[in-house]
C-alpha cells in the first residue's frame, strides 16, 4: 500500500514519500505529515534481535513504500557503513542516574549526522527513480551543526549542489571553522549578520517566492530544504529510539513493554519529535522530556500553551539550541489537535504575523500527556558537566547537560531514563573545560582539546582532531536580506 503524506496546513497537498523529500517543505509553507502514523505499527516481537541497521531498514520500509527492500537495504549500508566510528552507531552508556545514548559518533562529531547519513541516499535514489534532468540545490540555515553534517553528507552526491547560511559569530569556533574548510565542488558556505531563525526564515520564505522559483529553474536547478523539517532527516532519527530500547532489553535492565523516559536537548524540535513518532509507533515511552536552554520558548509553550518567539535572542553555550522559532512544533501542533489543518494553519500564521499564538486547552493537555520540561542556563549546564565529571568520570557537552540537568530535576523512580547525548565534548571543548577545570588559561579551541585529552584519555574525534590544518575556503558574509541575491549569484558557479 502506496504511504502518502501531506501537508500540515492543507490536506489536499498530498505528496509521496519520495516526493515530499525532494521537496522538503510543501508549497504551502506546512511540513509534510503522515495522516495515518497512528495506525502504524513497528513490529516489536522483532525489534530486539535487531542491530541498528535492521532498525532502521524496518522503519523506512514503513515510512517508504516508492524504495523495495534491496534498494533500501543499499541505502542503509552506503549511509552507515564505515562512517561513523563504532558499529553500534549510537553506543549507549550507563551511568548513575540514566543511561545515556551517544549521537556524535558521525563523520562531523553531533547527532546531526545521523539524519543527514541517510538523507543523500533518499535523495538520490528518488532522483535515479524520477530520471530529473535538473539539479537539486539544497538550502540550509544552521545553528552550528546541521551545516557541516550537511556538507559532509552531501559532499560530491550527483545532482546535488548546497548552500549553508550560519549566524556570524553565533555558532561555536569549532562549528564554523568546520564549515568554512569544508572541501567538495558541490557546496558553498555563507555567514549571515542574524541569528538562526534569521537565517531559517529566510529560506522559508524562498519556498513561497515564485520569482525566485523560476528563476533557479532557468538555471536548471530546483530548491530543496535539508533542514531537520524535511522527512527523509526526522525518519532516521526514530531508529536510535528503538535501538537504546533494544539493548536495555538484550541487557537485562528492562522488562518487555516496560515504559521508559527520554530527555532530549532541544532546538528545532526534531530529535523530541522522532521520539513522539516512535511512541506513536508503539514505542514504550512513558515521557519525553524536552530540555531547552535559557531560549526556553518551548518550555513556556508547554507550561502556558503559548508560543511567544517576542523576546530576547539570548546566545548561550549550548549554540545549536540557540533557536526561537521551532519548526517541527509544527507536526506535534498536527496531531495533538487531530490533525486539524485549518487549526495549524491559524497558529502559523499568527506566529508568522505577530510572532506568537496560543493553543486551545484541549490540544495543550493532548500535548502535555507525552511530555515534561525543563531549561537550564549556562551556569547550571557547566555545574552539570562538572558534577557528572566528578561522581562518573563522564564528560559531557552542554547541550547533552542541558538534558542531564533537567533530568536530575524530574527524578521518576518508576522509569528507566535516557539522556540522548547530541555532541562529542570536543566540539565544545573550552566550555566544558571551563566546567571541569576552571583554573586552565587556554588561547583556543585547539589547545582546548588538547587538554581535555590530557585530562580524560577519551580519544578526540579524527574529523575534529585534523581541522587545525585544513585551509579556510569560504569568507563570504552578507545580510539577510541579501539571501536570495547571494544564491542567484552563486548558483552560476556551480
Ligand atoms: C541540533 C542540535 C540539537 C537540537 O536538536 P533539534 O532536533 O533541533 O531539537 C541539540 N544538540 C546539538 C548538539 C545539536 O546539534
Amino acid at each position: 500500500m502506496d504511504v502518502i503524506y501531506e501537508s500540515s496546513r492543507d490536506k489536499k497537498k498530498k505528496k509521496k514519500g519520495m516526493d515530499a523529500i525532494l521537496e522538503g517543505l510543501s508549497s504551502d509553507g506546512g511540513l509534510y505529515v503522515l495522516h495515518n502514523l497512528k495506525s502504524k505499527r513497528y513490529p516489536m516481537k522483532s525489534l530486539c534481535k535487531q542491530n541498528y541497521c535492521e532498525i532502521c531498514e524496518t522503519l523506512l520500509s514503513l515510512f517508504f513504500s516508492e524504495f523495495d527492500e534491496v534498494e533500501i537495504a543499499d541505502m542503509v549500508h552506503q549511509a552507515y557503513a564505515n562512517k561513523f566510528d563504532t558499529d553500534e552507531i549510537t553506543p549507549l552508556v550507563t551511568l548513575h542516574d540514566a543511561y545515556v545514548v551517544e549521537l556524535f559518533h558521525g563523520p562531523t562529531s553531533a547527532f546531526k549526522d545521523i539524519g543527514l547519513s541517510v538523507l543523500p541516499q533518499l535523495v538520490c535514489k528518488a532522483l535515479e527513480k524520477k530520471q530529473k534532468p535538473e539539479k537539486l540545490l539544497f538550502l540550509v540555515a544552521t545553528s552550528g551543526d546541521t551545516g557541516m553534517a550537511a556538507l559532509q553528507g552531501f559532499k560530491d552526491v550527483q545532482h546535488t549542489n548546497v548552500i549553508v547560511f550560519y549566524p556570524k559569530a553565533k555558532t561555536s569556533l569549532i562549528q564554523e571553522r568546520q564549515m568554512r574548510s569544508a572541501f567538495a565542488d558541490n557546496v558553498r558556505v555563507c555567514a549571515v549578520e542574524g541569528n538562526f531563525d534569521d537565517a531559517q526564515t529566510g529560506i522559508k520564505k524562498l519556498f513561497q517566492d515564485e520569482d525566485f522559483k523560476e528563476r533557479l529553474n532557468a538555471k536548471k536547478q530546483t530548491m530543496a530544504f535539508a533542514n531537520s523539517v524535511n522527512i527523509g532527516r526526522l525518519l532516521p532519527q526514530l531508529v536510535y529510539y528503538f535501538d537504546a530500547y533494544a539493548k536495555l532489553l538484550r541487557r537485562g535492565e528492562i522488562q518487555e513493554n516496560e515504559a521508559v523516559n527520554f530527555v532530549v536537548p532541544t532546538g528545532n524540535f526534531g530529535n523530541i519529535l522522532a521520539g513522539y513518532y516512535a511512541k506513536q509507533l508503539g514505542l514504550p515511552i512513558h515521557k519525553l522530556i524536552c530540555a531547552t536552554n535559557e531560549n526556553n520558548v518551548l518550555c513556556d509553550f508547554f507550561k502556558t500553551g503559548e508560543y511567544d518567539s517576542n523576546r530576547e535572542f539570548i546566545k548561550t553555550n549550548s549554540p545549536s539550541m540557540d533557536i526561537l522559532v521551532s519548526s517541527n512544533v509544527e507536526r506535534l501542533l498536527y496531531y495533538a489537535s487531530n490533525q486539524n489543518h485549518m487549526y495549524v494553519k491559524k497558529c502559523m500564521m499568527d506566529l508568522k504575523q505577530m510572532g506568537c499564538y496560543k493553543i486551545e486547552p484541549e490540544v495543550l493537555a493532548n500535548m502535555q500527556k507525552d511530555f515534561l520540561w525543563g531549561c537550564a542556563n549556562d551556569q547550571e549546564t557547566l555545574d552539570t558537566i562538572q558534577k557528572v565529571y566528578e561522581n562518573e568520570r563522564y564528560v559531557l557537552d552542554p547541550h547533552t547537560a542541558t538534558a542531564y540537568k533537567v533530568l536530575l530535576e524530574n527524578k521518576d523512580p518508576q522509569h528507566k531514563s535516557i539522556v540522548l547525548a547530541t555532541a562529542s565534548p570536543y566540539k565544545f571543548a573550552h566550555d566544558v573545560l571551563k566546567a571541569i577545570a576552571p583554573l586552565q588559561s587556554i588561547q583556543d579551541e585547539f589547545e582546548a582539546m588538547e587538554y581535555l585529552y590530557k585530562k580524560t584519555k577519551i580519544p578526540i574525534p579524527n574529523n575534529l582532531q585534523n581541522l587545525k590544518l585544513k585551509p579556510l575556503r569560504f569568507y563570504d558574509v552578507i545580510q539577510k536580506e541579501e539571501m536570495k541575491a547571494y544564491i542567484l549569484k552563486v548558483v552560476e558557479e556551480f
